[in-house]
């Protein structure tokens, strides 16, 4: 379980971006958190992956105190964490295999491992065709889907995706979400901010809604209401 308990971040400039968030959140649920532009969404994310310390209160991960961690825990904690982010983030220089096969190399993963497991994520992600493409010969919707396949070949626990749908088309942004969801059915939390009405109501599974640094609403299996 994921729990933020009265969780408050002011940055130096003195900007609230988080105001006493609770907030839990279960194993193989699959969160939406919507809410205009500096609601707070992405700082709420970068707490759970200790890139941000709260100003006030605690964020758990399972039994994990995340901000009392050390290094060596936090890159850890990291591992069980997937993450998928609007702009894809691939390795522009290296190919569709060796972007999923650096991301198992850097969990120490052996070359027997990565052979046998790239395959079988392409698939997943409804690529197998494209392993020895480079990302500027891939569309956008092939790009965050390669970016999928990076983010679960070392089986986290959870999938964070922050606006994963922010740079693609309807089309795309559909796929995209169909693979979410088909990876929440195989067991994997996932947490997605977006700004994408038309995927919410398609997902239609627990939507949390963000206004200046809160929690507005919680519903649990909602509509995009702003
Ligand atoms: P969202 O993801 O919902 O757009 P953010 O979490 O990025 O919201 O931002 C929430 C608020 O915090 C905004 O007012 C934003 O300008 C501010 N903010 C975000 N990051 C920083 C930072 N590193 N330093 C100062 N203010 C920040």
């Amino acid at each position: 379980m994921i729990y933020f308990e009265k969780v408050s971040k002011i940055y130096f400039d003195n900007t609230k971006a988080l105001d006493e968030v609770t907030l839990k959140i279960e194993p193989n649920e699959f969160v939406s958190i919507v809410g205009h532009s500096g609601a707070g969404k992405t700082t709420l994310i970068k707490m759970l992956l200790a890139e941000e310390t709260p100003t006030e209160g605690n964020v758990y991960f399972g039994s994990l105190d995340v901000h009392s961690l050390n290094k060596k825990k936090i890159n850890k904690l990291r591992r069980k964490i997937g993450t998928i982010f609007q702009d894809f983030r691939l390795l522009p220089h290296k190919n569709v295999y060796e972007n999923i096969a650096f991301a198992m190399e850097a969990a120490g993963k052996t070359d027997e491992e990565i052979a046998a497991d790239v395959p079988h994520v392409l698939e997943l992600v409804d690529l197998p065709k494209k392993a020895w493409n480079f990302p500027h010969e891939l569309s956008g919707g092939e790009q965050q889907r390669v970016a999928i396949a990076r983010a679960i070949v070392n089986q986290p626990d959870v999938i964070v995706a922050d606006e994963p749908t922010g740079n693609l088309d309807p089309l795309n942004a559909y796929d995209v979400v169909q693979i979410l969801k088909k990876i929440n059915d195989l067991g994997t939390t996932v947490i997605m901010t977006t700004h994408n009405k038309g995927i919410i109501d398609e997902i239609g599974k627990r939507v949390i809604t963000m206004e200046d640094g809160k929690i507005i609403r919680d519903d649990a299996s909602g509509r995009y209401a702003i």
